[in-house]
C-alpha cells in the first residue's frame, strides 16, 4: 500500500508520522518511510535548491518543474521499487503538495499539473491520502519558531489560507483517496483519526 500525508505548515505531520510508525511496527508491517520535495540524494539536493533562501527568487515555473524531477526520481529510485517488494510506503508529502502548492496557491495550471502528474506518477498514486486540516491561526501558531521560518515568512496569512483551502478542494475532488483528518483536535482523538484510516486501509 502507498499512503501519502498532507496538510499545510503547523498541522501536525511530523507527530502524525510517529503515529502511523507505531501503528506499523504494532502490525508487523514491513514499510519505508519517505518525503517529498526529497526521498533520494538527488531529490534532496533539489529539494536543498528549492527551500535555500537566496537572493535570486525561484521562479513558480522553475519550482514547479525542479518538484516534478525531484519526484520522478523518488518514483523510480524508491516508491516503485518499494511497492514492488510489497512493502508499504509512507510518503510525507506527494502530488497533492504540488497541486496545492505550486498549483492553487502559487497559480499553476491544473491541467499541466495533472498531465505531468500522469507523465511521473502514473499508475502509482497513493491508496489513501490523510490530509491533516487545521485552521490557519492555529498551524501558524505551532510553527512560530521553527526551522522554515524563514521561508514561511515570505508567505502571507492569505496564503496559508489558500493553501487550508486547496488542499479541502482537492480531498473534494478525490473523496475516496484523500481522508480529511481534524488535526485542531487534541493529540489522541488525532491519532484515533489516523488509526481508523489504516485500520481500514489494512482489510482493504
Ligand atoms: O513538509 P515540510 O513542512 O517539511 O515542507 C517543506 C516546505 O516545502 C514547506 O514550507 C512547504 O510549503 C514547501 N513545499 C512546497 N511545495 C511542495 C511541497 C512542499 O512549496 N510541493
Amino acid at each position: 500500500k502507498f499512503i501519502s500525508l498532507e496538510g499545510g505548515e503547523g498541522s501536525g505531520k511530523s507527530t502524525a508520522i510517529v503515529c502511523i510508525q507505531r501503528w506499523l511496527d504494532a502490525e508487523n508491517i514491513d514499510y519505508i518511510m519517505t518525503r517529498e520535495p526529497g526521498g533520494t540524494v538527488l531529490a534532496e539536493e533539489i529539494r536543498g535548491l528549492i527551500l535555500a533562501s537566496r537572493d535570486e527568487a525561484v521562479d513558480d515555473m522553475t519550482e514547479l518543474l525542479l518538484m516534478f524531477a525531484a519526484r520522478a526520481q523518488h518514483m523510480s529510485q524508491k516508491i516503485r521499487p518499494a511497492l514492488e517488494q510489497g512493502l508499504w510506503v509512507i510518503s510525507d508529502r506527494f502530488i497533492d503538495s504540488s497541486f496545492v502548492y505550486q498549483g492553487r496557491a502559487r497559480g499553476g495550471d491544473t491541467e499541466k499539473l495533472n498531465t505531468l502528474t500522469e507523465w511521473v506518477v502514473g499508475d502509482n498514486k497513493p491508496d489513501a491520502t490523510l490530509l491533516l486540516d487545521v485552521p490557519v491561526d492555529i498551524g501558524m501558531q505551532r510553527v512560530a519558531d521553527r526551522k522554515n521560518a524563514d521561508r514561511l515568512d515570505k508567505e502571507s496569512i492569505e496564503f496559508h489560507e489558500k493553501v487550508r483551502q486547496g488542499f479541502l478542494e482537492q480531498a473534494d475532488l478525490e473523496p475516496e483517496r484523500i481522508k480529511v483528518i481534524d488535526a485542531s483536535q487534541p493529540l489522541e482523538q488525532v491519532s484515533a483519526q489516523i488509526v481508523t484510516q489504516l485500520d481500514a486501509l489494512k482489510t482493504a
